[in-house]
Order: structure tokens, then sequence, then C-alpha cells
């Protein structure tokens, strides 16, 4: 246990004068005279509540650490109910859960203009191992958290085991899937996005709502914390992060429906769109264990990441919401010219040109792509023929999908897997060259992750499965129940085990492989396990 006065010392020598003022006139001279003890300044709590309301989390693992994460907020539904100052922060890493065996220690500042959250870049740490970490303030103790650091740069991996969640809507059903993904104890896990939902308080006008947003939809930092904070108040949510660190990565509903760039779904002028995304992206920066470089500017967040996992993984993070142009035609269910045009992007010209020139260099066993729309071509054979495709995923930016599929062809990166959410399905497809031709070249495979309670229940198969499948047999797999997918990667294979929950409008049901889908190495498209 350290000694909470000792860490405050050391802790508001990193404070400036000014800060320290402040603090002593909220907490009184004897904060800084003699420092918080077992949770209380003379007497007297030095929270409101129990500052670790949110938990804890880690993410981006590199070889030699991760970032720790966590946000002090006693009271998160009324503006966290933080004194209105610096606070200092101390965290620890150790390399066994009872934390015996302590590999490094320090301190930081959890500040309000950031919610009081706080980000540390760790370093100095194993590659590969597996670690525990905490956090303590004002004689307040965090949960403790675990985490792992990747494989040494190039170094042969045997296998990786790792989470693909997205679309948690917390009042369609429980987090389930999330304290199912906390029990595998994964390397990593990757979040698809939509991890909180903008709308309102459904206000019980739809039954099969199991709980409650708290306010109206949501424009402000305010809001945007609060929502967070309810969601992350969850257990299970708060048990996914502790178990495994995430590589988190955002669709569309952290910020506002189907937005693409600078434009909302309801026609808003686009200076006062981006007011709201720039509220939107530092609640999300505030909130996700990211690292420094992924600081906001304004309405700009830079997510798009690369990651290496040994031999084994090139792992890269996309973002599809930020710079891609408007959905064609309208957006919705549609078959039209503009989505054939070559001029729209689905990156943006930067990040395309990042991605593409790093696929030349991918050189480990497989090229994972990390992103929210699904890129495979799904024909919904609509009785109205104009509305066959979904403008808001890569159908609608057919050209841009064309300039991925050929440069992964091009630049030979080894054995593709694309990752997607966002429809709160399971997919699992063969990637083609053409999709209109069978038998064209297989490029790679995707695996589209259903939601962790998006759309309530869901049932078997979509409603139009039995036509789906007979239109795009690219498809090798197909859920529409609840859940998320455990990846195995070995040198050989890719194995998506896509798990699934009969119901989480019910709490805490068991989970079970709904099927299975395994990737050989060198031999591109998907067999059933
Ligand atoms: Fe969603
Ligand atoms: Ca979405």
């Amino acid at each position: 246990m350290l000694n909470p006065a000792g860490c405050y010392d050391r802790a508001l020598a990193r404070l400036s004068r000014r800060d320290l003022l402040k603090l002593a006139s909220v907490m009184g001279a004897a904060a800084l005279a003699r420092p918080a003890t077992a949770g209380s300044v003379q007497g007297r709590p030095f929270f409101t509540g129990y500052p670790f309301s949110l938990g804890v989390a880690s993410g981006d693992p590199l070889p030699d650490g991760v970032v720790l994460w966590t946000r002090l907020a006693p009271r998160p539904l009324e503006g966290g109910g933080m004194p209105m100052v610096p606070v200092p922060v101390e965290w620890e890493v150790a390399r066994d859960s009872a934390f015996r065996s302590v590999a490094r220690k320090g301190e930081a500042i959890a500040r309000p203009e950031l919610g009081h959250s706080v980000h540390v870049e760790l370093g100095g740490l194993e590659p590969g191992r597996e670690y525990w970490y905490r956090f303590h303030a004002g004689g307040e103790v965090s949960q403790v958290g675990r985490t792992k650091t990747a494989p040494a740069a190039g170094a042969p991996v045997d296998a990786l085991r790792y989470g693909v969640c997205g679309c948690s809507h917390f009042e369609t059903g429980y987090f389930t899937g999330y304290r199912r993904i906390a029990q595998e104890a994964f390397d990593f896990v990757f979040h698809t996005g939509d991890y909180i939902y903008e709308s309102r308080a459904d206000g019980g006008r739809n039954d099969g709502r199991v709980r409650q947003h708290q306010g109206d939809e949501i424009y402000t930092l305010d809001d945007y914390r609060r929502r967070y904070g309810q969601y992350k108040s969850d257990p299970d949510l708060i048990a996914a992060h502790r178990s495994a660190p995430f590589i988190v990565s955002w669709d569309d509903h952290e910020t506002e429906n189907n937005y693409a760039g600078e434009l909302d779904e309801n026609g808003t002028p686009p200076a006062i769109f981006l007011l709201r995304r720039a509220a939107a992206y530092q609640a999300y920066y505030e909130h996700m264990p990211l690292r420094a470089a992924s600081f906001p500017s304004g309405p700009h967040m830079r997510i798009y990441r690369r990651l290496h996992f040994g031999d084994l993984i090139d792992f890269t993070v996309l973002d599809t919401r930020q710079w891609r142009s408007d959905q064609a035609c309208g957006d919705g269910l549609r078959n039209c010219p503009e989505a054939h045009d070559a001029a729209r992007t689905m990156l943006g010209a930067e990040q395309e040109r990042w991605l593409f020139e790093n696929l030349a260099t991918a050189r480990a066993r497989w090229t994972v792509l990390g992103q929210q729309v699904y890129s495979f071509a799904r024909d919904f054979v609509n009785v109205n023929p104009e509305a066959r495709f979904n403008m808001d995923v890569w159908d609608g930016y057919a050209p841009a999908r064309n300039r991925l599929y050929s440069r992964l062809t091009e630049t030979g990166a080894p054995n593709p897997v694309v990752l997607s959410g966002d429809v709160h399905v399971h997919f699992g497809a063969d990637l083609k060259m053409d999709y209109t031709d069978p038998r064209s070249a297989t490029v790679g495979v995707e695996f589209t992750n259903t939601s962790i309670s998006a759309g309530g229940d869901g049932a078997e198969v979509a409603a139009n499965w039995e036509q789906i499948r007979s239109a795009n047999p690219h498809i090798r797999y197909h859920s529409a129940r609840r859940g998320y997918i455990a990846c195995t990667a070995t040198p050989s294979s890719m194995r998506a085990d896509f798990k699934v929950l009969d119901r989480v409008t019910v709490n805490d049901l068991p989970v079970r492989i709904g099927g299975s889908l395994v990737v050989e190495a060198g031999r591109p498209g998907s067999h059933p396990a």
C-alpha cells in the first residue's frame, strides 16, 4: 500500500502555485499542510463519493507499455462532482495482481479541463507480459485492472486471442456481452464504435427498453460527459475494461447518427455541427485509453493509428467517419450512380495515403484493418431495385473500396482481415475484387461483429436472410443475435468464434458460440470451423 501523504507531497510539487492556491481554497489549507489520509482532510471527505465510479481502463498496447486511464467522478451524472481544481492521482503497475512486485509507479494530474480524466502513457515494461494497475487519489484506491503489453517488435508469436465488439446501447439491453468479454481475458479487445448512443431518454415510450438514458439528446460537452458517465457506471462495461487493454475506435453515435465528415443528418450548417463534433470528440478522448497522439484539436482528432503484435499481427485502426464524403443519394438503402463517383472518399485523402503507404510495409502474418462499417458488398435484394445497398457503408463508396482492395492486392500485404461493426448483426464474409462475379479474386476476409445490446434481443437471422444469402455467396456466416467475436490468431490460421446471447433484455445470460469461421494463412477466404 502506498502512503497517500507521501504521494501527495510529490504530486503537489508538480502543481503550479496558482493550482495550489485553488486547491487550498476548495479543500481548506489543511489539504496542503497535511495531505489527505484515509479519504479525508481534517475529518472532511476529500471526495463527495467514490471517485473511481467509472472504473479504470488500459489501451493501445506497445511492447514496452500501455495507456492507463481513469476519470475522477464521484457524481458522474451531476457534472462529475469534483472540485474545479487539478487533483493529483497516483498510479502503480505491478507484475502480480496483489501488487507485491511493483514495476512502475508515478503521478498524473486530473484536470478540470479534461473532466478530471487521466491518461498515463507507460514505458519501460517488458513485452508480451501481463500487468496489473490501479490508481490512488485522496486516500481512495481504484479497482485493479489487468493489462498486457504487445510482443516485442518482429518477435515470433504462437497465438493471440482478441475480442471484437461494439454498439452498446444502454437502453435496449444489458451489457452481458461486456461481462462475457471480461471473462475471456483477451490479449486485447478492439472496439468498432457506437460506445454510447446520443439519443434522448426514450422515456418509457418503447416497451423494449430495459433502462433509460438520462436527459435529452446530447449536444454539449457536459451532455456527452454525463452520457459517458452513465454508460461507464455499468458494472459489466467496467469489468470488460478491467480485463484487457482496449484498442478503441468510434463510429457515428459517439457524435451523431450517420454523420459524414462535417455534415450531420439534419442539414445543420457545417460550422455549427462542428461545435457539437468538437464537444463529442473531446468527451471521447476524456473517456478512452488513448495516447496523446489522439489529443483533440477543436473538431478534429486523429484516431487512425497502427499497432504491431510481434510477427503475427499488423493492426491498423481506421476512422471512416471524420473525413468521409456525404452519403450518396441522401443515405438509406439506394442503388444510384453517385455511389460510384470516384471523387468520393471514405477515409479522406490524407488517411488513405497514410494507409496505402503503410500497407507496402506490412510484414506480419496477418494484416488486420480494424474499422467501423462493413466493406463487403451486401445486396439487400429488395423488392424495390432502387433500394439495394446501404449508403452509409463501403457499398456507398464503391470506388474507395476498389482502391483499398487494389492496394491490398498490389502490395501483397499478408492475409488481410477487415473488422467492422455498425449493423447490429454478425457477418463473416470473403472480400471479392468484383462482387458481381463470384469467380473473381478473393482479397481477404471480413468479420463484422453484432451489437453488445443495440437493437434489443434480435433474432436468429435477419428477416430476409435467405434472399440475402443467395444473392451474396461471399457472405459465409450470419447471426442476428447480440454478442461479440472472439478471434484466435496463430501463424497458420485466423479463427473467428461468433459469440451470441439468446437475449439481452434479460440480464446475465450465458454466451454460446453461434458459429465459427477459419482462414488458413496463404489461402484467401474462410470456411466453417
Ligand atoms: Fe450501432
Ligand atoms: Ca453506427
